[in-house]
């Protein structure tokens, strides 16, 4: 799943087992963010489920 950073804009890939990672804990907590690290800056951009549900793939992951 390909995003980008929010802190220099580098647009960076979770891996498969980053994205169960993320789902699992937005699938217990819908509230929940989960923090991707940028390979450039090393900062973390905190992902909504929000951001899961405008990917088909990851949305269905979150209703299965
Ligand atoms: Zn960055």
């Amino acid at each position: 799943m390909q995003i980008k950073c929010s802190f220099c804009s580098m647009p960076f890939a979770l891996t498969n087992e980053q994205v169960a990672e993320a789902v699992e804990i937005l699938k217990k907590d819908a509230r929940a963010h989960y923090d991707a690290h940028c390979p450039k800056c090393r900062r973390s951009t905190k992902l909504a489920k929000k951001a899961f549900e405008l990917n088909p793939v990851t949305k269905k992951m979150l209703e299965g």
